[in-house]
């Protein structure tokens, strides 16, 4: 079921979850639903959530070439699964939030490092570009 998402004048809003032909929403659209602070009317706010793409990479948590979060997250669950049947501990990867502050990390520490040995060993072409 959609949000709809209205907004008054003294900015107060109100989210509605129905169907695109609900009796409520058309009220709401047509102006006719008042706000109980203001008692001005509603008026429609569009808003959008813009999905990140994943381009097709090797990852080097899973071992194996990704294009997908879908597919991301089915990989780390066989690399779980892998590891815990390996050590005998129970092990649950998942993906990790960087816009999360708590987790990204700090500095560039290391950076460099992963780059060059990746560039060694074939993985990953040389770049022009100093990490
Ligand atoms: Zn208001």
């Amino acid at each position: 079921m959609p949000t709809y998402e209205y907004r008054c004048n003294c900015t107060r809003r109100r989210e509605i979850v129905c169907s695109a032909d609900d009796p409520t929403k058309a009220l709401y659209d047509a102006g006719r639903m008042t706000c109980e602070t203001c008692a001005e009317t509603y008026t429609r706010v569009f808003s959008f959530r813009a999905a990140s793409v994943m381009h097709s990479h090797f990852n080097d948590s899973v071992g194996e070439e990704v294009s997908s979060m879908a597919g991301f997250k089915d990989a780390l669950k066989r690399k779980s699964d892998a590891v815990t049947a390996r050590t005998g501990i129970p092990h649950d990867f998942q993906p990790i939030d960087w816009h999360d502050p708590a987790v990204a990390p700090k500095s560039d520490a290391g950076m460099k490092e992963t780059h060059d040995r990746a560039v060694a060993t074939g993985r990953v072409e040389p770049s022009k570009k100093i990490l």
